[in-house]
């Protein structure tokens, strides 16, 4: 992406906390109507990041350049963005209509515009009418849909999510980040959310930043981070994996125990003979249909146990000569097609070209 299409532009942002480094130099840009997830453990840097953008933290070093305008040392009254925070942040003696409507007083308003702009706001959230309550009659969903109508109240150009969902239960969580993933789209707003839930990030975001120890790891699509993670920090962290270890044997071979595999092109061609590296593989990376008696990459594995996941289970599978067990997904279908069970046998193949390799010393 050139930096004329981006609307948010990092360039060198860095941070200091005393002597501690929270930011090493960030270069990332954000095309307008993006939605993008910083994803990352605790202490990564995600938040102060968020905040950086937000001018609510000041950087130490770097440049931000929001829509052609440079940011970087603007009050955060002066940027254009609305931010919904993990503690819903609500004022409890204003009623919900004038949280809502809390910044468009403050720009002076007329009334009848401010009321209007806040019930068509609150119908967007979906909770039309609810504009005389407070918030402490509302659930933790509700408060912080009032939240999101807070932040959107001004048209910012920029919508900035700190952890929005965590503090809500599972099945709200998951309602209500479709529903703002359905909103985002609607409005075109290029967002920004901060999570460190994996599974959030893959399910609402176009990309994702994924954060470790205060740096940039990678930037892709949901199913780059997954299908082709960068590094071995992403493909540990984002879903579940098979970590191998293994040894370079040359021209993309390498040894795991007593099997051999060789790595798609692409993967693993620059290990010296005798390097010790990991191998991942993804548990879905496993066939076992249309296997002949003669197929060369089929193996006899034993069942130790199966963990039930809803839809989709996960088998360990002990295979000889390797040097961990497997895991294995099977959708609860196959299961019983395959006859996945706890101490049965399994027949089957590894997905090699899918293997990825790193380092076994980063
Ligand atoms: P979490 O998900 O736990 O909020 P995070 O990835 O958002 O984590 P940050 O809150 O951005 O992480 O913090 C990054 C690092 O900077 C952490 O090591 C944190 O301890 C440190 N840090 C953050 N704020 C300050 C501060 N005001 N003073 C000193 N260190 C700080």
């Amino acid at each position: 992406m050139t930096q004329a299409s981006a609307y948010l532009t990092l360039q060198g942002v860095g941070k200091q906390f005393g002597a501690f480094t929270a930011l090493e130099d960030i270069d990332l840009s954000i095309p307008r109507g993006e939605f993008v997830c910083f994803l990352g453990p605790s202490g990564c840097g995600k938040t102060t990041l968020l905040r950086i953008i937000a001018g609510l933290e000041a950087h130490s070093r770097g440049t931000l350049v929001q829509d052609g305008r440079d940011i970087s040392r603007l009050p955060p009254a002066q940027r254009d963005y609305g931010i919904v925070f993990q503690s819903y942040a609500l004022f409890p003696n204003l009623s919900v209509a004038d949280n809502v409507g809390y910044g468009l007083v403050n720009r002076r308003q007329p009334r009848a515009q401010v009321t209007a702009r806040v019930d068509e706001l609150l119908a967007l959230v979906g909770l039309p009418g609810s504009g005389a309550k407070f918030p402490a009659q509302m659930s933790g969903g509700q408060q912080q849909r009032v939240a999101l109508a807070r932040a959107l109240a001004t048209s910012p150009g920029l919508l900035l999510l700190d952890e929005p969902l965590s503090a809500l239960d599972a099945i709200v969580r998951v309602r209500l980040r479709e529903e703002l993933r359905a909103l985002q789209r609607r409005l075109g707003v290029t967002t920004i959310m901060v999570t460190h839930d994996q599974e959030e990030a893959l399910s609402v975001a176009d990309r994702i930043v994924v954060m470790n120890q205060g740096h940039i790891e990678q930037v892709g699509t949901p199913l780059q981070i997954y299908r082709e993670p960068a590094s071995a920090f992403v493909a540990d962290f984002v879903g579940k994996v098979n970590k191998l270890p293994a040894v370079a044997e040359g021209e993309r071979w390498f040894r795991c125990g007593d099997f051999r595999w060789q790595c798609p092109p692409g993967q693993g061609a620059d290990y010296r003979v005798g390097t010790p590296v990991w191998l991942y593989l993804r548990p879905e990376d496993r066939i076992v249909d249309g296997l002949g008696p003669d197929h060369p990459a089929a193996c006899e594995g034993q069942v130790q146990q199966v963990e039930f996941l809803g839809g989709n289970c996960l088998a360990e599978v002990v295979l000889p000569g390797l040097p961990a067990p497997l895991q294995l997904q099977f959708s609860l279908n196959q299961m019983d097609e395959y006859q996945v069970r706890a101490g049965g046998g399994l027949r089957f193949a590894l997905r090699t070209d899918r293997l990825h390799v790193f380092p076994a010393v980063a």
